[in-house]
């Protein structure tokens, strides 16, 4: 892939085209924040779309490491393949974004618990609790304002009944009670409290009727850090995990306690010449403003940089901070380097925890007009993923 070895910063270990650098230590402190956060609660480390594009797995072993005893999942296949690779058995996998003809057997054999927010799922898994003859593990969502997923309260009487009848039954067992916030990353927005109140409102009605679950559960990421009326008793936080602030509005990931899990770097493939004038990349919407060098950062929209960054998402190379000049393309786009001469080879940083002065992913999403989770989550399987900190 490469040949030698240009100069390199001594605390980066060198890409070869790119890499996305992990720091499962960074995952582990943030855990211990977070739960340091919520102290009574459970935690649930949520591991959907690869670990937020942090390779699910490492991520998972290394969230047990300090003290996550659930992992949660949108589908049940990301949760069916944690189970498969071998977590401890103890640690509970949650799965909740369920579309008829998934593998609701298999999640029953496999002890997984199967968030349910509609009759008809409740029939998938009463039908597979009985193929598998084993009882499932069922936990009732209840949409208390997001207008997502979940059971509408008018719903609910009805769910709650059909659960109970199975689990007189022997079919399931309801262990958790549940729902997710619209706007807890917005601190005094009124939804909040009227989401919490229906929350509240919703359980009492599922005990009255004999329900009896392990786990109620609300809390993601900024009502861990930010609403500690809200953690029940388990808190499924995501985003903060991976070190990233769920909304600027809440402060950054330092002022939260946090460390930035990914760091994204790539080798310079080209460094040149051009005089002024020179028009940059697609549709040059750049033009050298006079003699320049120009760097090739070997990363384009579908390695997940975003496209929409185009002309102003930042890179750090040698020290200074650079800027995407004209459109990002599939696989590569170009820094005026404003006249330095990096070797090729020689690092760009286009996100890190910063404290080399490199950008963070929410540079980046300022630049493309989007959230930091969208920057991390959508980093493409050509990047390898590299783990450092100690591996689980
Ligand atoms: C993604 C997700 C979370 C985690 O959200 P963050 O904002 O990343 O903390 C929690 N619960 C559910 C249901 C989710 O889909």
């Amino acid at each position: 892939m490469s040949d030698t070895a240009p100069a390199q910063s001594p605390t980066a270990p060198r890409p070869a085209r790119a890499r996305a650098e992990i720091d499962l230590d960074a995952l582990r402190g943030n855990v211990r924040a977070l739960r340091a956060k919520a102290p009574t609660a459970a935690f649930m480390a949520v591991v959907k779309a690869d670990g937020y594009g942090h390779g699910a797995l490492p991520c998972a072993r290394a969230a047990v490491d300090a003290g996550a005893t659930w992992i949660g999942t949108a589908t049940p296949q990301e949760a069916l393949a944690l189970r498969a690779a071998g977590l401890p058995a103890d640690v509970r996998i949650m799965c909740w974004l369920w579309t008829p003809g998934d593998p609701w057997r298999e999640a029953v054999e496999a002890g997984l618990d199967i968030s349910v927010s509609d009759v008809w799922a409740l029939r998938e898994v009463v039908a597979a609790a009985r193929a598998a003859d084993r009882p499932a593990r069922v936990q009732l969502k209840a949409d208390t304002g997001l207008g997502r997923n979940g059971c509408q309260p008018a719903d609910w009487p009805e769910l709650v009944a059909r659960a109970v009848r199975a689990e007189r039954d022997g079919l399931l067992r309801v262990t958790g009670l549940w729902s997710h916030f619209a706007c807890a990353d917005e601190p005094g927005h009124p939804s909040i409290t009227a989401q919490l109140t229906l929350f509240r409102e919703l359980v009492a009605h599922a005990e009255q009727q004999g329900v009896r679950p392990e786990v109620r559960h609300i809390a993601n990421s900024p009502a861990t850090l930010t609403l500690p009326e809200t953690h029940f008793d388990l808190v499924r936080p995501g985003i903060a995990m991976y070190g990233v602030s769920p909304s600027p509005d809440l402060g950054s990931a330092a002022d939260l306690g946090l460390r930035p899990v990914m760091t994204l770097a790539a080798s310079l493939a080209l460094v040149k010449h051009v005089p002024g004038g020179h028009g940059v990349s697609y549709g040059h919407h750049y033009t050298t403003p006079g003699e320049t060098t120009l760097g090739l950062v070997p990363l384009g929209y579908a390695d997940g940089v975003p496209r929409h960054a185009s002309g102003a998402g930042p890179v750090l190379v040698g020290g200074k901070w650079r800027t995407a000049a004209g459109r990002i393309a599939m696989d590569q786009f170009v820094v005026d380097l404003g006249g330095d001469e990096p070797a090729p080879g020689a690092e760009a940083v286009l996100f890190g925890p910063g404290d080399r002065g490199e950008p963070t992913a929410q540079d980046w999403a300022r630049a493309a007009g989007t959230i930091a989770y969208e920057i991390v989550t959508r980093i493409g399987a050509r990047v390898p993923r590299v783990y450092v900190g100690e591996t689980p």
